[in-house]
């Protein structure tokens, strides 16, 4: 856990950090600064002002007893219908590497009916074990039965970090397990690093309406859970030599069902951008609405998806499930074109998985060029008109 630390000899009284803290959490005793750590919520603020060096931020050691005895990283992996959602295999590459640096295993958990040949998949994903549970009442996704099949598997294991999809189900299904593990849970991480000494695992997410980016830990209790955004970590290649280990739990339901699934809702017939291997994108210098249809056609030629920038959900140009970036979805398509996009860096906090990037902007200095693996400098309504009326003579 991080401790804000006044250097007395340093401190000389200016009161500068008193005015910069946005809770009161500072005052001056005896011409020092002081913090009330009651109020104090870490946000740093006060050590940018201090012109003598003299506040710092200091992380402390894992302070649970016998935090040794927690070891190994573990994943939920999410699957509907023997259908393995994306994001389950881009934690398996984040745990892969987290446990690699931990030194420890990587076990894939996974909940289903009908699962046993979807579970051996796993170790060629990077897991070197994979407990599975195979129950007709886990076939449907429900919270109790898979909070209760959790619970089981989880009895007399000890892992250190534990990571979900943040999924809808994922994130209704993590604080379930936390609260009944009685450890912390963060929400919606967009990145995951591991403080090899501490064993600390430092979960970055946005913050405060996307303005600021808050970097978490957890260090009184285990195991570290996270929910973790689809599209932004890197699954890794499947490696059919991996060796593994494939243990099946029996699954006795145990409790009194509070919750009836009287439909499911077909997730893949809604749209999803976060899983498009193709998206086309338009920003501001699309122009005007009408030729967000110039974007459809387009989108709809290549078998692609549209994606947006915040402004035209905004002004009602498209919908929030289009938008791309900090505060809409992150993605990771094989090939991603922008229309008109400037490259604000809340927009790109939501590409920088896309593998192949081509913008269009009438500005050559645009930044999205920095991030482009290729550049078309001109007006992007002359550009998509000339590629669908090369798609459409390419299909007749
Ligand atoms: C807390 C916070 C969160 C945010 N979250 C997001 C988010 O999730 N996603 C997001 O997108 N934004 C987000 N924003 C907004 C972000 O800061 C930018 O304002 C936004 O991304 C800009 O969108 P844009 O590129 O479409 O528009 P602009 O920045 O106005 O850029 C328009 C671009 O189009 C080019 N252009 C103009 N005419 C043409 C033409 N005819 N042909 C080709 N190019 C042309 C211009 O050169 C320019 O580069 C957030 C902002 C804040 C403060």
């Amino acid at each position: 856990m991080a401790e804000l630390n006044i250097n007395k000899n340093k401190c000389v009284g200016c009161g500068n950090c008193i005015k910069a803290c946005p809770t009161c959490a500072l005052f001056l005793q005896e011409d020092k600064a002081v913090v009330d750590e009651e109020k104090c919520i870490l946000c740093s603020m006060c050590i940018d002002t201090c012109p003598y060096d003299a506040i710092s931020l200091e992380t402390k050691k894992c302070s649970i007893t016998a935090a040794d005895t927690y070891s190994g990283v573990w994943v939920f992996v999410e699957q509907h219908v023997g259908e393995i959602k994306p994001v389950s295999y881009e934690l398996l590459g984040k745990g892969r590497e987290l446990a690699d640096r931990r030194k420890s295993q990587l076990t894939a958990v996974i909940l289903g009916n009908h699962i046993r040949q979807t579970s051996k998949e796993l170790i060629a994903r990077g897991a070197d074990r994979v407990i599975f549970c195979d129950h007709e009442k886990l076939g449907k996704q429900h919270d109790e039965y898979y909070a209760n099949a959790l619970t089981t598997i989880l009895s007399g294991e000890t892992p250190e970090i534990f990571l979900f999809g943040a999924t809808s189900f994922g994130r209704s299904l993590a604080p379930r397990i936390a609260a009944r593990l009685q450890t912390g849970l963060t929400a919606d991480c967009t990145q995951l690093e591991i403080d090899e000494e501490t064993g600390c695992l430092h979960q970055t997410r946005p913050a405060f309406g996307g303005n600021l980016m808050a970097t978490i830990v957890c260090p009184e209790h285990r195991p570290q859970m996270a929910t973790v955004r689809p599209g932004v970590m890197k699954a890794l290649d499947i490696d059919e030599n991996r060796n593994g280990q494939l243990i099946e739990v029996n699954y006795r339901p145990d409790i009194s069902e509070n919750v009836e699934i009287l439909n499911e809702v077909n997730e893949e017939a809604a749209e999803t951008i976060a899983d498009a291997p193709i998206i086309i994108s338009a920003g501001r210098g699309i122009g005007s609405h009408k030729n967000m249809a110039l974007v459809n056609r387009l989108a709809s030629l290549m078998g692609a998806q549209v994606g947006v920038s915040r402004p035209l959900v905004d002004t009602g140009w498209s919908e929030y499930r289009h938008q791309i970036g900090q505060t809409g979805a992150v993605v990771a398509p094989k090939l991603l074109i922008t229309c008109g996009i400037s490259g604000a860096i809340q927009h790109l906090a939501g590409i920088s998985g896309a593998h192949t990037i081509i913008a269009i902007n009438s500005d050559s200095e645009a930044p999205i060029f920095s991030v482009a693996h290729y550049k078309i400098v001109g007006d992007c309504v002359e550009v998509l008109k000339r590629l669908i009326a090369e798609m459409e003579t390419k299909q007749n």
